[in-house]
Parts: C-alpha cells; structure tokens; sequence
C-alpha cells in the first residue's frame, strides 16, 4: 500500500501530501528501506520542482532511483472498477504522454498521433529481460515478454496486435520488429538490416492511403522471426492475406492506390525514365489519378515520393534482390498502369453489335511491350473469348464492358501475383542458414498485423472479409484470456462458472459453417451463372436464421450484420463478380508466352509457393487439435493443394472462389497462431481526426467495449478480481482481527479471521488464495482506516 502511494505521488504529486497519510506515517517509523526511499523521492521531487512528471521523466529518474512501475500502470489494479473510471484514468495516463497500460497481460496502446521519443536504443536497453513491473508499460516489454517466454521455455510466441484502421497496428509491429532484433542480436549485421528493411518493402506494395489513415494496410501480414535455440535471429517469413486487389483499378473518393505506384512514377518523373519505361510523361495513368490532376502536380512540388521510391530502391537492394528482378517488378508494375489506359470502344457493323476494338494503340502497345508479348495477342485476349461446345472451339467477341472487367481483372491478377511473388522472394532470401541452425530446432516470435474492422458507409465484399478475419481473431482473444481465469479457478478449486463472456462463436459459425454458412451460400450461389446480387441477398435471407443477420426493408440488396464490434451494413452489389473474381484462360494463355521470366513464374500453373505445400499440410494437422471447432469443421475438406490455386485462375477443376480461397488463408492463418504462446496488444485510436493529445471519451469508451477490455474488466467484477494469496492477505490487513503487536502467521485461518471480522460477504477461499470481489478491497482499505 506504501508503495503504492509513493508511486502515486511520483506522478502526481499534488494530489496527495504523502506524508500526511497514516499508512506512510505509521510504516514510516518501522520501514528503513521505505524511509530512505522516500527521502530521496523527495529531494528529487524538491529537485524537479514538484511538477507532475511525464513517464519519459519517470524513466529518467529511474538511473538514480530505482522506480518501479506504478500500480496504476495496469487497470487490473485499479480498485474500482467502473467504466468511467477506467476510461478517466487512460485519458489522465494518455495527456501525460503515458500511452501504454496494461490490462493484466494485455497491453493497451493508444495512438499518441505524435512522435514520442521512447523508441530509441536506450529504451530498447531498458526493458530488456526485467520484470515487467521493473518499468512503466511500453511495447518493447511486451515483444521482451515474448523474447523471453520463447528462450525459457522454448516455446514459439505469437504476438497478436488488433484495433481499428489507423489506431496504430502497423507501428506497433514495426516497434516489435525494431525490439526483437535488438534482443535476437544476429550475428551478421546484414541480417539484420535485411530484416528492417522487409516492413517499409512489403508496406510499400500493399499499404495506400484511406480516408481514415494515410499508410493503411491493405492486406494482413503475419511475420514470423525466426531464432536459434540461443535466441539469436536467424532469419524470418512473411505469410499475406487478402490483398484488397480491387484497389488497383478503383479507388473511393478521397483514397489512392497502393504506394508503390506513386513511388515509382515520380521516381521515374524525377530520374527522368518514364519513357524507358513506357508511362505517359504528361500525365499520370489513369489508375494513380483519381483525383484528376492533384497527383501530378504533388509529384512536381515535392519530392517526398522520389525519396520513398529511393528508399524502396534499398529495400530492394539490402534484402538481396537482384537488379535484373528489380527491373522486371518496375516493367510489371509500368505494364499495370499502362493496362489502365487502355479503353474500349464499340464496334458496329451490320453482322454484329457486340464487338469492341482499342482506339489508342499505344496504350496496348506500351502495355504488351513492357510485358513481352505481342500487341496483338494481348488485344485478342482482351476483346474475345474462345468458348469450348461439344468439343469445338468457338471465338466470342466482347463487349466494351467484357472488354473493360477482362482488362481490369488483368491487371487485379498481375498485381496479386506480383505482390505474392514479392513476399515469397524476401522469404527466400530471409531464410535461415541451415549451417547455423536448421528449422526444426528454431524457434519464432510471430506478429500478426491485421487489417483493422471496417464499417464504412458502403461496405462490401472486401468489408465482409475483413471483418470475419477479426470476428476470429477476436474469438480466439476470447478464447484465451477466459479461458486462462477460467483455468486459475478451477486450480484454486472455485467455481469456474462465473467467467462469462460474449461468445461470439454464433456468429462465426454463421459465416463458416457447412453447407449452410454465409460463404457457403456465396460459392453456391457463384456457381450460377444466372444468379444476380438480387438472388444473392434472397438466399441469404431465406436461409440464415440468426439474430445476427437481418435485411433491411427500405434498402435494396443490403443486409446487415450484429458484429461483436458493431453492427454493418452491407452492399452485395458486384459480390458474385468479386468472389468469383475470374481472369479469362485467354488472358493467362497470352501472359504465359512473355518472355519475361518473372512473369512466366507468375503464371506458371499452379503457382507454388516457394515449397510450403508439405509444411502447411503438416501444421494444419499439428494444429487442428487445438482449433476452434468451426475451424477444424471445414479443415477436414481441406485440399492444400486448392490453398496454393490463386484464386482468380480458371482451371478445368472446380474454381477456386475468394470466399473458399478466404477460409482456408484464415485456418492457414489461425494454425499457425495456435501453435504458439499468445501475447494481445490491443491498439486503441484516441480521436477521428489523427490529432495529437485529443481524447475522445466516447470513441475510446465504444473500442474498449467492443475489443473486450471492458468485459474483462467487468468479468473481474462478477467474478473475484482479487486474487491475493494467504500470506500476502493477512500481512495487509490483520490490523483489522490483531493488535499491531500480535504479528499472526499468515495463515489460512488467521486470513479467514481477518474477513469474519471485517464482515465481508461473498468471498471464497482457494487453496493458496483469497479471492475477492471488486469492492471488497476499497471496504478493507475503509476499515483499516477506521482502525489505524
Ligand atoms: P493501423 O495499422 O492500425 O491502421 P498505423 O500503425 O498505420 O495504424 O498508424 C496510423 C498512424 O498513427 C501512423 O501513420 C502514425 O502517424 C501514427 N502512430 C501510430 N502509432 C504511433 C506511435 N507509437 N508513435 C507515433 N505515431 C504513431
Ligand atoms: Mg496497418
């Protein structure tokens, strides 16, 4: 209790006159240790002027006085437990630039919106391998944490970060990444500069600016650092989910494309060698000027997109790409743009209305150029289709529209390959060293860096995706902090029933379940070439009887869904395209006679990836013990083989759809998570507007909720929050049943004594512990008062 009010003081001084409080001034004349403590805390609080000191302060005092973290630093401690307080103590924490608390082991970051000078070396020195009550919370002692758990118990860990696009996802991952490779010090340098380099790389292809966060992640990304027994890197892997291709070719108002594109056009602007790489010089491609003109114009003015194309040119280099790939991803991506570019128009003639031709040539020509196939070929592709009946081969012309989807789907496809490509080239060059250690005896920390959930004011199919990713990640959080208190009563031997909480099991399994599931329902339907979103949205409703789902009267092919974070409406329209998501054989066929050897790779058939068939194989069954069960229900029709089909590819088998493609990534996905030791960071956004010390209470208030830090918090309410063992219990309060003088053992009896006398009702007994409701601890702290 001292200590705890020396911390408090630490902070804020004027709240409390330390001295003048009876638990100081009675430990005071027993206590050296806590005398001399707080002698020197007061002459440096004299020294500091007595002003309220920021954590950043806190840390500093730490080299001449030895702080440990406040109590307050973690809400579990918080004695009453009430959402308004809870939310008042993280603003009070957050404007003091105290943006990490704990919830037990969780930790909380809220995005501070501003540069906070507490990433650096120093930092990194300071949590390494302490307690993590040693110093306030950071993210480095959670990355410490999972370092740590993986050398002593030789156990993978996987660190999960969630929370909403733009509440700080992405930065977080990248302070872990920075943490552990100052922790797994590599051997070789270039190692480890290879490994910083793969965040900035991979972000550059698949991050863009969104209405809500400038650098948005557009994909989900786990990435598995790898370690020797000894816990030095060795090495590591990325895995990618659900690139949000349809970017490529559309973007909402007010967001852009993918980075890359800008990077490289202005690279190319100011190097002056867009017409070595064919791009139109006056202005930018149809793709990357959504804003008619803007882009062109913040690429003259300034040079920030230059330097972000130079930087990638070191990515690209420090990783180990060579110059001869660099170019062929620079001529792919050029081709892309040039794609966009290329438009339609019909032609009529008496035969025929339905036929399409290309006005602009060069478009085309630029196009086929820089993929190394021939014009002609590539227009063929684009404006027919060949149609097998009864054996013969029919020619088919297409409409502008067909034309138009057929060259967009074209250029969905390359840059989905692309980006798969690049991800498997870095895991390639970031392998381990076998000489150094092979993959069996390794061990890794894997980062999960999920797309945030979404509601927007249309959502769609890409919407759907993204939010059924985060109902299970949300389930598996549930899964695991319940389940561990659980766990901690049934070893007590108290009754575990109390720990209840939003399952939200339901609906999952109204999405994954088989036949009759949400997606299920989205391939069957798919399968039918005469179906319309119309039918779509018909068959949902006629088929899913959940609370979860309903279909609103007055808005046409909508329905809409109670999410654990939210309810959504959703859109179907253009749903059965996006999932069916096809790219015609007639374009495949054409991209297959390039002679670009990067591209031949890219749509070699089926595409591999890099030689993880067998590996998957084996870690779906390893893990499928301990999957949630509407995992392992699709799990056992898993064909591995459909999980490494690009999606998008017509084959003669069955086609793979995104929704199938979607499941069997997730499974990939939550086996791979399974595995490992869990450790949550749960990144909450403080305002809408991205601004530095602005709290907004009620958009903070609705995360906690929906995230289940409210829940947990409240779950220590019905339940026993406190969990104090006999020992500790009668050291605090045997004032209360003793005399000062009587020092009784610290007994199971004495402890029972102590809460007879105190009067206190429902508290139970374990076998090491008392366990106590929320408020017990403010009516014993209220008594030893009254008695003291
Ligand atoms: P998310 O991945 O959750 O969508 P990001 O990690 O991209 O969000 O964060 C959005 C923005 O917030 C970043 O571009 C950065 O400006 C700011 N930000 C997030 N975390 C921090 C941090 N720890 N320190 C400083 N700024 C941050
Ligand atoms: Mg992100």
């Amino acid at each position: 209790m001292c200590r705890c009010l020396i911390k408090d003081f630490e902070t804020r001084p004027a709240v409390i006159h330390l001295l003048e409080h009876p638990f100081i001034k009675q430990a005071h004349g027993r206590d050296m240790l806590l005398r001399k403590q707080l002698a020197t805390l007061i002459r440096q609080q004299q020294e500091l002027g007595c002003r309220t000191k920021t954590k950043h302060e806190r840390i500093n005092t730490s080299k001449t006085l030895k702080v440990e973290s406040c109590p307050n630093d973690d809400l579990v401690n918080l004695e009453v437990l009430d959402e308004e307080i809870i939310i008042t103590h993280l603003q009070r924490r957050y404007e003091d630039l105290q943006i990490y608390t704990y919830v037990g082991d969780i930790l909380i970051a809220l995005n501070p919106f501003q540069n906070l000078n507490i990433y650096s070396p120093q930092f990194s020195k300071l949590y390494h391998g302490v307690k993590r009550m040693s110093n306030p919370p950071h993210i480095f002692a959670t990355a410490d944490a999972a370092y740590q758990g993986m050398v002593t118990f030789c156990k993978d860990q996987c660190i999960i970060i969630s929370g909403e696009s733009g509440a700080g996802k992405t930065e977080s991952a990248h302070l872990i990444v920075q943490h552990l490779t100052f922790l797994g010090k590599a051997n070789n340098r270039t190692l480890r500069e290879k490994i910083l380099q793969v965040n900035p790389l991979v972000e550059a292809f698949g991050n863009a600016c969104s209405a809500i966060n400038h650098n948005s992640s557009r994909f989900g990304k786990y990435l598995e650092m790898k370690f020797t027994p000894t816990g030095a890197v060795m090495g590591a892997k990325i895995s990618e989910y659900l690139l949000e291709k349809s970017r490529v070719i559309k973007q909402a108002v007010g967001e852009k494309n993918f980075h890359i594109f800008y990077y490289i056009y202005a690279g190319l602007y100011h190097q002056k060698q867009l017409k070595e790489y064919r791009l139109p010089e006056k202005a930018p491609p149809r793709y990357i000027d959504s804003e008619h003109g803007k882009v062109m114009q913040d690429i003259v003015s300034s040079k920030q997109y230059k330097e972000q194309f130079d930087a990638i040119q070191d990515c690209f280099r420090i990783i180990g790409f060579t110059k001869e790939e660099v170019n062929s991803v620079y001529k792919i991506l050029s081709a892309i743009l040039n794609t966009g570019n290329i438009e339609f128009a019909a032609i009529t003639s008496q035969h025929q209305t339905d036929k399409s031709e290309v006005p602009n040539a060069e478009a085309l020509e630029n196009a086929a150029a820089l993929l190394s196939i021939g014009p002609e070929e590539l227009q063929e592709a684009l404006t027919s289709h060949c149609v097998v009946t009864r054996g013969e081969t029919i020619i088919r012309t297409n409409t502008v529209d067909k034309a138009t989807d057929v060259r967009d789907a074209m250029s969905k496809a390359l840059y989905g390959r692309l980006f798969s490509w690049i991800v498997n080239r870095i895991n390639a060059l970031l392998q381990p060293d076998k000489n150094i250690c092979n993959a069996e005896s390794g061990m890794n920390v894997g980062i999960l860096d999920i797309f945030g959930f979404e509601n927007f004011q249309k959502n769609s199919f890409e919407q759907l995706c993204i939010n059924i990713a985060n109902e299970q990640i949300q389930f598996y959080f549930n899964q695991h902090i319940f389940a561990l208190e659980q766990l901690e009563y049934q070893s007590e031997g108290v009754d575990a029933s109390l720990v209840e909480y939003e399952d939200n099991r339901p609906i999952l399994d109204m999405f994954l379940q088989k036949p009759m599931g949400l997606l299920s329902l989205l391939d069957e339907e798919s399968r039918f070439p005469q179906a319309t979103d119309q039918t779509l949205v018909d068959k949902f409703e006629d088929n899913l009887r959940f609370k979860y789902f309903w279909r609103p009267k007055r808005v046409e092919l909508c329905f809409g869904i109670q999410h654990y974070a939210g309810q959504v409406l959703y859109n179907v329209d253009g749903f059965l395209e996006k999932n069916r998501d096809t790219l015609p054989a007639d374009i495949v066929v054409v991209l297959r006679t390039s002679e670009n050897k990067l591209l031949q790779q890219l749509f070699s058939s089926p595409l591999t990836k890099t030689g993880n068939l067998a590996t998957s194989r084996a870690r779906v069954t390893a893990a499928s013990r301990s999957l949630p069960p509407q995992i392992s229900t699709g799990r056992n029709k898993v064909d591995t083989m459909e999980m490494m089909r690009h999606p998008e590819e017509t084959t003669n088998m069955r086609r793979q759809t995104v929704a199938s493609y979607f499941r069997y990534s997730l499974m990939d996905l939550l086996s791979k998570m399974v595995v490992g030791q869990p450790h949550f960071v749960r990144c909450i956004k403080p305002n809408d507007g991205r601004q530095a010390l602005c709290f907004c209470k009620d958009r903070v208030m609705v995360q906690l909720r929906y995230t289940g830090i409210l829940e947990t918090v409240s779950i220590r309410r019905q339940g026993y929050s406190h969990r104090i063992l006999f020992e500790e219990f009668v050291n605090r309060y045997y004032y209360l049943a003793f005399r000062a003088h009587q020092m009784p053992d610290t007994s199971r009896e004495n402890a029972i004594t102590i809460l007879e006398r105190a009067k206190l009702d429902n508290w139970v007994l374990g076998r090491t512990k008392v366990f106590l409701k929320y408020y017990h601890v403010e009516q014993l702290n209220l008594l030893l008062r009254e008695v003291i």
